[in-house]
């Protein structure tokens, strides 16, 4: 069973950044090293630019994206993005556009009043359960 150690630090970065972007989508790759046991540890989220971002999709700029992959010298293991005022499931879309990623975040944002709260699942393409996750704190052990 596929299981993922995403670095906590990037992951309440990506998090900060869906709030602040809200009503928009906001969208990061996951690069890291596969462990055993179908473990991948997620040491990186980049944030490549976007040449589109709506409140239902985002275009990312694939030729950075593989420039940021080349450089980390890192596996590329997925993708995360926002669903504002949308749950953390895989929209038709998201199934559609599905190609080599091994997982898929989502991060619902909703907005209730003042402040935003946020929900998020990983999931793997044709699973119906999502991925367990945990994170880590870079330097820690
Ligand atoms: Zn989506």
């Amino acid at each position: 069973m596929t299981r993922l150690i995403i670095n906590g630090r990037d992951l309440h970065r990506f998090k900060r950044r869906a709030s602040r972007g809200y009503p928009r989508e906001v969208y990061g790759i996951l690069l890291g090293k596969k462990l055993k046991n179908d473990t991948f540890k997620i040491l990186r989220i980049a944030l490549p630019r976007l040449v589109e971002a709506t409140y239902d999709y985002v275009i990312p700029d694939y030729d950075e994206i593989d420039r940021i992959i080349a450089q980390s010298g890192l596996l590329y293991i997925g993708s995360i993005h926002s669903h504002p005022q949308a749950p953390p499931t895989i929209s038709y879309h998201d199934y559609m556009h599905w190609e080599n990623d091994k997982v898929v975040g989502i991060l619902s944002v909703r907005k209730r009043n003042a402040y935003k709260v946020s929900e998020l699942k990983f999931w793997k393409k044709n699973t119906p359960l999502p991925v367990k996750f945990k994170t880590f704190i870079p330097g820690s052990n």
